[in-house]
């Protein structure tokens, strides 16, 4: 009797692929990214450091070849993580690594995708599902309609055009739309996010995509006109996506208020819950509220928009 407990114990134990109570592993990913206005390796430093601070997640950082590269000896082990943060932007990948892609997404992983992540892969057709919608390396209207917010309600618009603009990098107020999804329960209705850029006339299939906030794009600094999705998330097979198009640079990342999403979205990817609580010094709604300490991992871009951080209105 004894022996067969054991037995059952150990097969269960070696059945579920992530030990209860165990760091949650996360597979880091980055690369590529044309010119140098995406400083991925920069950025995944801060990135690894935010999830890491939490003490709920174990980070391991691979970086992919470049689109034109040797893809001979890049081949991760998907099912070894519970979920894939995104922080690259690539053109295209070999047919057979994007197979195994969608069979881990599909069989239920998890994907973060942040900010440039959804410029990536504009030709396949299951990373444009997983990420909902995306914008540059020649989309058109042909990577489906654009999705925004209008007088309150999700609309999708089919106009044909070019995909993916944003203005200056100012401060902007983002707004709740599902302030009662685990991502955001416990947090400000809206909050300032600081100076950085926001997106907008993405485009794509949008299916199984969820907004759960928003931000205006303002006219008067190139923008749309409309409330623009700034945090989605994708249900893909059984896997699960959240998408943040925020944080252009270190300094986008950190903002408190992307970090707590930032946090609680990959949790959430992972698990499907999110324990953690609100974070103390949250921006509100008409003031940011960044990390010096983050910042300050990149000198040269923080310190001159550290100082029009306060100027918003
Ligand atoms: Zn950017």
């Amino acid at each position: 009797m004894k022996r067969f407990a054991l037995a059952v114990f150990l097969s269960a134990l070696f059945a579920a692929p992530f030990a209860a109570g165990a760091p949650i592993r996360v597979l880091l990913l980055d690369g590529e990214s044309g010119g140098t206005y995406h400083n991925w390796r920069l950025t995944s430093r801060v990135l690894r450091a935010e999830l890491e601070e939490t003490g709920l997640f174990e980070v391991t950082v691979v970086s992919a070849p470049a689109s034109s590269g040797d893809f001979s000896g890049f081949k991760p082990e998907w099912s070894r993580y519970q979920v894939v943060v995104s922080n690259l932007d690539s053109p295209e990948w070999p047919e057979a690594l994007r197979a195994e892609f969608e069979r881990y997404m599909a069989g239920g992983g998890g994907l973060v995708v942040v900010h440039a992540a959804d410029n990536a892969f504009p030709g396949w057709a299951a990373y444009n599902e997983m990420i909902g919608i995306g914008g540059w390396r020649n989309r058109t209207e042909k990577a489906g309609p654009m999705w925004y917010f209008e007088g309150g309600k999700q609309v999708s618009d089919p106009a044909p055009g070019s995909a993916g603009a944003h203005g200056a990098r100012l401060p902007f107020q983002v707004v709740a739309r599902e302030p009662e999804h685990p991502i955001l329960k416990g947090l400000p209705a809206a909050w300032m996010h600081v100076p950085d850029e926001l997106y907008g006339t993405l485009r794509g299939p949008g299916k199984n995509m969820t907004v759960l906030a928003t931000a205006h794009s303002e006219p008067a600094n190139h923008g749309t006109g409309h409330d623009e999705p700034i945090l989605m998330t994708v249900a893909y097979g059984k896997g699960r996506v959240f998408h943040t198009v925020l944080g252009h640079d270190v300094f986008g990342l950190s903002c408190v208020g992307f970090i707590a999403t930032f946090q609680r979205g990959t949790e959430w990817a992972a698990t499907g819950k999110v324990t953690q609580k609100a974070p103390a010094g949250f921006p509100t709604a008409k003031t940011v509220s960044y990390r010096a300490d983050l910042a300050g991992m990149d000198p040269e871009s923080s310190m001159g928009l550290r100082a029009a951080a306060p100027a918003q209105k």
